[in-house]
């Protein structure tokens, strides 16, 4: 007799990428396949030092069980780390901590999804977050992008026929697609959540992740001040993740008063808080002014990466693929045109991929309707610009 699992379960499948990841520990693959931020950018000197603080100043507080909407101490510094930001006017009780920004995305689901509602999500999006909202029963409607990020107007006719619940959108740098919504578009977003009263939740793990000198347009968040009535309608994901370090697994979430009061008391019954240790930690290190420099040395290293994998593949690839190069984050988007007779579908593709040694994601499960089979992902993350080079001399070879 099988187990009689929950009928939500219905609704998801083990992710293709999971089934993908398992041909990884093959000896030797080039990995671009990963979402991950590389083990040697973390700041190891300076976490030791915060977490050893944390014990000697507050072992109390650091070791005890906390409350729910985070450790006061580290509210107060991402409430200053996002007015940095140009986040002016936040106030630490506006913030609670979650376990990674996956909670939070895990608590709006389970706060504003009832079976069959409507989620509006960009074609395409983030694998974790499509597999969340299904769990709690959304229907999706993907809203396609460019390379401006979501296409606004469209947005605009996907809100009105759909009425969603919310509409999820990582306009900073998206996991997959490395877009960058533009200044103009983020404006139009935030006017659309008030003429339409929908809530729009910005996802935002990528946003300190930019290659310019100047930084990317302002966050939602930072921008709703600008747009009166338009931060009732918001809520905001933050991620200490690719930054600072995923294994810490400290995120927050930003959100109107009666919205994160109804988060709280779902972290409350799934988690209590999360680890203080790792709050305390976390607060510390922010505290220690050691972020901005962090940020630089991060920046500069995925800078580089993301140059030698635009390079390669151009040299490489030649007109055999299509890619708008990323201005921050971890991700190429690319598609395969087929010209000159070689592979179009990225899931053959990929097979043929791991052949020769090198490892890529299809982009087709990134898509909540309508996949582009021609579409994937690559990493630049973790791989230094030598074995960047090598793995796409090997991507031309299996092509
Ligand atoms: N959102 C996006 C778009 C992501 O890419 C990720 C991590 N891959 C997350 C959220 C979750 O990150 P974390 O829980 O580590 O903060």
């Amino acid at each position: 007799m099988p187990l009689p699992f929950a009928s939500r379960l219905d609704n998801v499948e083990t992710s293709a990428i999971r089934e993908l990841f398992k041909l990884l520990g093959k000896p030797g693959i080039i990995s671009f396949a990963g979402g991950f931020p590389d083990s040697a950018m973390f700041d190891v000197e300076g976490l030791r030092e915060a977490s050893q603080k944390a014990l000697a100043e507050e072992p109390g507080a650091a070791l005890q069980y906390g409350a729910t909407e985070g450790y006061e101490p580290l509210r107060a510094q991402l409430a200053a780390f996002e007015q940095s930001k140009g986040v002016q006017d936040i106030q630490p009780h506006q913030l609670i901590v979650t376990t990674g920004s996956q909670q939070a995305l895990d608590l709006l689901g389970k706060t504003m999804i009832s079976p069959g509602d409507k989620v509006i999500v960009e074609g395409p999006t983030f694998l974790a977050t499509i597999q969340c909202f299904r769990l709690y029963g959304a229907d999706l409607v993907s809203a396609p992008i460019d390379s401006q990020g979501v296409d606004v107007d469209k947005l605009e006719a996907l809100i009105r026929e759909h009425k969603p619940k919310f509409v999820y959108l990582i306009p900073t740098f998206g996991n997959p697609s490395g877009a960058l919504l533009s200044l103009e578009r983020r404006r139009k977003v935030l006017e659309l959540a008030v003429r339409y009263q929908t809530l729009i939740v910005e996802d935002d793990p990528y946003g300190d992740l930019y290659f310019t000198k100047e930084p990317p347009p302002p966050s939602l968040l930072a921008l709703s001040k600008d747009v009166p009535g338009s931060r009732d309608w918001l809520a905001h994901c933050g991620s200490m993740s690719k930054v600072l370090s995923p294994g810490l697994r400290v995120g927050w979430l930003v959100a109107p008063p009666e919205l994160l009061a109804k988060a709280t008391m779902c972290k409350q019954f799934s988690d209590a808080h999360t680890s203080t240790f790792a709050q305390a930690t976390a607060a510390q290190y922010l505290k220690s002014g050691r972020m901005p420099a962090t940020l630089d040395r991060v920046r500069k290293v995925y800078a580089e990466r993301a140059l030698a994998m635009g390079d390669a593949l151009k040299r490489e690839l030649g007109d055999a693929i299509e890619f708008t190069q990323p201005q921050g984050g971890l991700f190429f988007w690319a598609r395969l045109t087929g010209a000159g007779g070689k592979v179009s579908d990225a899931a053959e593709f990929a097979k043929r991929a791991i052949e020769k040694g090198v490892a890529f994601v299809p982009g087709a499960p990134f898509f909540a309707k309508e996949p582009d089979r021609s579409a994937l992902r690559l990493s630049f993350a973790t791989a230094g610009v030598d074995k960047i080079a090598e793995g796409v001399a090997r991507l031309r070879q299996a092509s």
